[in-house]
């Protein structure tokens, strides 16, 4: 299955009670061929009304994130673990989860990341360990079949609460470092 079959099969998808009230599936955005994935937790009000990942305040913010390292959506891949947006931005549940984990199981492996960056505790815990704590463990790699793996605070989070802001600029940093020793041609080759 190609990404675009993977993308049509996903819009049209009705496996769980989130079709019911959603405006769009949120797919994901990016260049196939990137080494880097990021993975957030759903799609918000904004994501669901663009079908777009990270479109709203959020997104804003992860976009000036993603520049300080001289990432963007045009040279890393962006989506979620749920595709439809939670209703009034609630936790997506376990059972919508493991209703949509294929999509991007199926995601992962059409291309195959060298580092895949969790956003926030859902992603985190979902794709890292369940023990994870973000307070905690934000920054720290982890490396699960053949994927060097970390989590950042998401964006929602660094919005309510700035002063979580220079522990993600550190990881950041961290991440900037994983890139040039795990993919040491992607700045080269990789225009952001
Ligand atoms: S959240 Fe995922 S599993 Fe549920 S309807 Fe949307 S695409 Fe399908």
């Amino acid at each position: 299955m190609t990404m675009d079959q993977l993308r049509q099969t996903c819009l049209d998808c009705r496996q769980c009670n989130l079709s019911e009230t959603r405006n769009h599936v949120v797919f994901g955005v990016g260049p196939e061929e990137t080494p880097i994935l990021f993975v957030g937790e759903g799609p918000g009000q904004q994501e669901d009304l663009q079908g777009e990942p990270f479109v709203g305040p959020a997104g804003k913010l992860l976009d000036d994130m993603l520049s300080i390292i001289d990432l963007s959506r045009h040279n890393c891949y962006i989506t979620n673990i749920v595709k439809c947006r939670p209703p009034r931005n609630r936790d997506p549940l376990e059972t919508e989860q493991q209703a949509c984990i294929c999509y991007l199981r199926k995601q992962t492996l059409l291309l195959k990341p060298r580092i895949l960056v969790c956003l926030g505790r859902i992603a985190a815990t979902r794709l890292i360990d369940e023990q994870l704590r973000i307070t905690r463990d934000h920054g720290k790699w982890f490396q699960k079949g053949g994927i060097w793996m970390m989590a950042l605070y998401h964006p929602s989070a660094l919005l309510r609460d700035v002063t979580k802001r220079p522990d993600t600029f550190r990881d950041l940093k961290g991440l900037q470092a994983k890139i040039r020793e795990v993919c040491p041609d992607f700045y080269d080759t990789m225009t952001p």
